[in-house]
């Protein structure tokens, strides 16, 4: 018999966990999760927003049983390694032309971490002329990660108050996605309002700004917000203008899920800093990865009494067999089909959720590619949230959990985050047990 109680679960308030009937998965096939009573489960969350391809895929499965039977673990410290030497090749041909190295970690936190480093000592190390810059530009409800340089980056107020005393200073431009205007503007006047603040603290704080960093195109843990198109763009370009780096953290919307195996490549966009995680190895394994620019990787170059060196590492940083359930991943991306899938899918996700856009307590449908966040609301026509202790996300996802389907609330705001191999019958459950849930949870109310 195991205590329930050894294992602190993240983001989890324990004492209500504990007298919730949760169940305790030991399995997985396909796009299914299976508990110790054999019960099954649509993973409608791609487990935490990186499954790419099911579970159990044939292909990652014997890719990591190769790469066991010759080393499951080597350091790179010192060390080199044919497969995470395989994979960054790999990485930088994908990935957006200009980014030609990869630095490893194995968190989306710790590639955000390697980032927001690299940033400041490339200003410091740049030869001519050389630079001190520590400032970071960030977004609005922008979430980064949970170590304390990415919660510096991407604080969620509710969660992250009580670390402020631990947090570094950043400038704070309001968020192209946000779904609240402020009174009085249009769309266009609030786009064209975040795009001025953009502009004006660029260039107010231009020589002590180090990197703007930005989720492109959606922020994930804001409640899936969706920047108007050319805002990327923008940003892009007003950083090149000012010596700005731009770090964009494809964490959650890499690997496909907003229809281009990255979302830069919507707004036709290289950054400086590339941070990619979660659906790197298929959601199968812990791997990160930082890509840079040579002109980044150069200015790191010198001869060791300089110390120009990056000092900054973990211990399984390219491990092995997370660079080989990677480059499985790739494999299979490269393979017909999967990218179609994604807009195929996100089409029948548009479609389905429409019934909801007249729904009483559905304030809005945000969604793009297969990122989908279904916001409800006491009140639809005076804008009313509902109580938080109601905590209505959470009702609606235990009754969906009754009917076979595991999501993830953020606040009131139900999400939907399919594998983006999904086949549209597995889809179709998702939706279907989602629109019940949602009724049958807020009549209980
Ligand atoms: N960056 C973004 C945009 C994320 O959505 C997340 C996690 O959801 C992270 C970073 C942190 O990733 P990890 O939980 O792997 O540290």
């Amino acid at each position: 018999m195991t205590s329930q109680t050894a294992v602190w679960h993240p983001f989890t308030p324990m004492q209500s966990f504990l007298e919730d009937d949760v169940p305790v998965i030991c399995a997985g096939e396909g796009f299914e999760l299976i508990d110790t009573e054999g019960k099954r489960y649509v993973d409608g969350i791609s487990s935490l927003w990186c499954n790419v391809f099911g579970h159990r895929v044939p292909a990652i499965d014997q890719a990591i049983k190769a790469q066991i039977d010759r080393i499951s673990h080597t350091t790179l410290l010192g060390l080199q390694s044919h497969i995470s030497r395989e994979l960054a090749e790999r990485l930088v041909e994908v990935t957006p032309q200009g980014l030609n190295h990869v630095f490893y970690s194995d968190a989306g936190a710790t590639a955000v971490e390697a980032a927001l480093k690299i940033a400041v000592q490339y200003h410091a190390q740049k030869t001519s002329p050389a630079q001190s810059r520590h400032l970071f530009v960030r977004l609005g409800d922008s979430y980064h990660g949970d170590t304390l340089g990415a919660v510096s980056l991407g604080r969620i107020e509710a969660f992250h108050h009580v670390y402020a005393p631990l947090l570094f200073q950043t400038l704070t431009i309001p968020s192209p996605g946000a779904s609240r205007l402020p009174p009085g503007m249009t769309q266009a006047e609030y786009a064209r309002y975040c795009l001025d603040q953009l502009t004006n603290t660029l260039a107010e704080h231009a020589d002590q700004i180090a990197a703007v960093i930005i989720e492109p195109l959606v922020q994930g843990a804001a409640g899936i917000l969706v920047h108007p198109p050319g805002y990327l763009r923008a940003v892009r370009e007003l950083t090149a203008r000012h010596g700005i780096l731009m770090i964009a953290d494809e964490v959650a919307v890499g690997f496909g899920k907003t229809g281009t195996l990255f979302a830069c490549e919507q707004e036709h966009v290289c950054p400086d800093l590339l941070c990619l995680a979660k659906g790197i190895t298929g959601g199968y394994l812990p791997l990160a990865a930082t890509l840079a620019t040579s002109e980044i990787y150069d200015a790191f170059l010198g001869p060791p009494a300089e110390m120009k060196t990056f000092f900054h590492g973990h211990t399984y940083t390219g491990n092995p067999l997370a660079c080989a359930a990677a480059l499985a991943t790739l494999d299979l991306f490269a393979q017909a089909g999967t990218l179609e899938n994604v807009h195929a899918n996100a089409t029948m996700l548009a479609e389905g959720l429409q019934q909801l856009h007249d729904h009483p307590h559905v304030r809005q449908v945000r969604q793009k590619g297969i990122m989908t966040g279904i916001e409800l609301v006491r009140d639809r026509a005076q804008d009313l949230p509902f109580a938080a202790q109601l905590r209505i996300g959470h009702r609606v996802i235990r009754v969906a959990r009754e009917k076979g389907l595991i999501i993830r609330p953020l606040g009131d705001t139900i999400v939907l985050m399919p594998a983006i191999a999904m086949d549209q019958k597995t889809l179709e459950r998702v939706l279907s047990i989602t629109l019940e849930s949602i009724d049958e949870a807020l009549a209980e109310c």
